[in-house]
């Protein structure tokens, strides 16, 4: 391995690397966004159609035996 291709690899990994941080700032903000929803699902009061809460998109699975 040469010099040119010692700089492409470490050019390639830090691109890389650069992609992966970006990813974990945006997992970090996406639980956010689902921590915000769950606290949303704890309080909407369920209407089911098609399967699915109209208002939180919550499968109707997920509730079964609740409703009684
Ligand atoms: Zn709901």
């Amino acid at each position: 391995m040469n010099g040119q291709q010692i700089r492409e690899q470490i050019d390639r990994n830090d691109a890389k690397i650069q992609k992966l941080l970006n990813r974990f700032v945006l997992t970090n903000e996406i639980n956010e966004l689902l921590q915000d929803n769950e606290d949303l699902r704890q309080i909407c009061k369920h209407e089911f159609e098609d399967g699915f809460c109209k208002y939180c998109d919550m499968p109707i699975q997920f509730s079964e035996g609740k409703n009684g």
